[in-house]
């Protein structure tokens, strides 16, 4: 029985986590889910999978679990790991959005013999530290954002100077065939075509910013220069990525729009029974449709930051992170419109006060969550100053 780890249970990757584990529960025992506020899903859950620990990191949902649920675990912080996990696990995965995933995902590293990280933040703006963990403690790492997962799935056996062009897809979002207005509401910014997501990563996937965080995210995970990735719009997001190597060769990697593709190949990694997702037949309608297209930079500024992000791993991935975290936490409650996203992070990345980063190497994780709330707290301030003029 492999004994399992969900970091962000109540997320949208967390739920498809515990949806492929439902179809096979006699093969898992999970050991540890996690929420930040959503405590009646997480009752639903403890009582389907008989999880014993569970972190609430919000204080007062916290509290309120933990006087109605006696015989369960529940835990403010992940910082008893030991109470809670003997031994290791066989594998984790890590579904908290934002900066805050990157702590519980470097203490989870040590209790897991394998981790499967969704949390692009923790990537971008930790990955030196996750990476000397995963040495430290013998862990096997996988990406599971879908991109990602499908370059790993052809190149991890390369040398990569075999490595010509990677092309990451990206969907275009909801506004790829719409006007953008300067009213557009968040509802309608989230309304994703293809994935059903959090809303964070809904409205980076309609900016397209998501697209600039996944070629940082490659671009560490796989030690790829930059200039070897690039972007194509193919709205049907059925192909993920296309790799080309020098000797010829082009690898596409496509499968259906389905996060618990990636999530269940990252599960039953080297089993020998594998219990895999239903997926539809090969879509010739869409394979004969595939419309790939370049990046209308006009219409999808963000893209142009790629000029502003080095290949020198630095604190200003962090910077970049946590200022586009505050512009669209801003939008969500409609203090900022949708347009407003691209013009003012593109503005604040220049400021002085920002762009010292780019010469900082992260050191531990205090450090990056300190920027974090620094950053944002800053881009609170400006956006605000520059809206009232
Ligand atoms: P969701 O917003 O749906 O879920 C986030 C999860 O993290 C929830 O369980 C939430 O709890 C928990 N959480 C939120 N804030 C905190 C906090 N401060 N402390 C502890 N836990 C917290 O996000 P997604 O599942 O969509 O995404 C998760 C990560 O995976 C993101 O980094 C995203 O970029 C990445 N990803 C997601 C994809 C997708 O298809 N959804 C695809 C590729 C990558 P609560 O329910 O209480 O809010
Ligand atoms: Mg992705």
């Amino acid at each position: 029985m492999k004994k399992i780890i969900i970091l962000g249970s109540t997320g949208s990757i967390g739920k498809q986590t515990l949806e492929i584990l439902k179809r096979d529960k006699k093969n898992f025992k999970v050991i540890l889910l996690s929420t930040d506020k959503n405590i009646k899903l997480i009752k639903k859950q403890i009582k389907i999978f008989k999880a014993k620990n569970i972190v609430v990191t919000n204080k007062e949902k916290y509290k309120i679990l933990k006087k109605k649920l006696k015989k369960v675990n529940i835990f403010p912080d992940f910082t008893n790991l030991d109470k809670m996990i003997k031994g290791k696990a066989d594998y984790a995965i890590s579904a908290i959005s934002g900066v805050k995933g990157l702590r519980p995902t470097i203490n989870i590293i040590k209790k897991t013999k394998r981790i499967a990280i969704a949390n692009k933040e923790s990537i971008i703006c930790g990955w030196e530290l996750i990476q000397k963990e995963l040495k430290k403690h013998k862990t096997e790492f996988i990406p599971v954002d879908s991109e990602h997962f499908s370059i790993w799935s052809v190149i991890h056996n390369y040398d990569k100077s075999e490595i010509e062009k990677i092309f990451l897809t990206a969907s275009g979002g909801p506004f790829l065939n719409k006007k953008i207005k300067k009213k557009t509401k968040p509802k309608d910014a989230i309304n994703h075509p293809n994935w059903e997501m959090g809303k964070k990563i809904s409205i980076d996937s309609a900016t397209l910013m998501n697209k600039i965080f996944e070629i940082i995210e490659a671009k560490k995970i796989f030690d790829i220069e930059l200039n070897k990735f690039d972007i194509l719009v193919h709205p049907k997001s059925y192909i993920h990525a296309i790799v080309k190597f020098k000797n010829g060769l082009i690898k596409i990697i496509a499968h259906d729009t389905d996060m618990k593709i990636p999530i269940s190949n990252s599960i039953y990694l080297g089993d020998s029974n594998k219990n895999y997702v239903r997926t539809k037949k090969i879509d010739l309608k869409i394979l004969n449709s595939l419309r790939l297209q370049k990046v209308n930079y006009k219409k999808f500024p963000v893209i142009g930051l790629l000029k502003k992000i080095s290949n020198n791993n630095s604190l200003f991935d962090t910077v970049l992170v946590s200022v586009n975290d505050e512009l669209v936490s801003q939008f969500l409650e409609n203090k900022i419109n949708f347009l407003d996203i691209s013009s003012k992070i593109s503005l604040l990345l220049d400021l002085p006060l920002f762009s010292k980063f780019k010469h900082q190497k992260p050191k531990n994780l205090a450090q990056i969550e300190k920027l974090n709330e620094f950053v944002r707290l800053k881009t609170r301030s400006l956006s605000v100053i520059s809206q009232k003029k």
